[in-house]
């Protein structure tokens, strides 16, 4: 199983803007820690399993191949303040989403629902999970600037 921290399991394109979002993160003074970008289907499985056939609360709506994660496209994240990770300072992960839009990423916490991640950030480019199911990818171009 692999679930992975490191952006070099990114996407490429995605891995650029991750760095752009690095950036933005810096300059506006957070500290942030990546916590997860390229989930493998037994992972991805194993955490649809929490809270239905293993114990623990549930924790995504997403199975193999039903996550940006899966692709290389998604990463989560959380920001540190004074050198622990603030999971529930909705404040500042706002910040640091608004920064993602701002680099061209989706924030997941824009969305409705139950599984509103806010500690989600992913790029499509305008792929669906149904597209990537199908085996489409993302092309590796230069991701669009602002
Ligand atoms: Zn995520």
């Amino acid at each position: 199983m692999i679930n992975s921290r490191n952006i070099d399991d990114l996407h490429p394109t995605v891995a650029a803007l991750c760095h752009k979002w690095l950036a933005g993160c810096a300059d506006a003074g957070i500290g942030v820690l990546i916590t997860s970008t390229y989930r493998d289907a037994d992972y991805q499985n194993s955490l649809y399993a929490e809270g239905r056939t293993s114990k623990g609360k549930i924790v995504t709506n997403a199975r193999a191949g039903q996550s940006y994660h899966n692709y290389r496209m998604a990463f989560d994240f959380v920001p540190m303040v004074k050198g622990k990770p603030a999971w529930a300072d909705m404040e500042l992960i706002e910040k640091c989403g608004v920064i993602g839009e701002h680099v061209g990423l989706e924030w997941a916490g824009r969305w409705q629902g139950k599984f509103r991640e806010s500690l989600h950030l992913q790029y499509s480019g305008g792929l669906s999970l149904a597209d990537l199911q199908s085996g489409r990818t993302l092309p590796s171009i230069d991701p669009p600037t602002e």
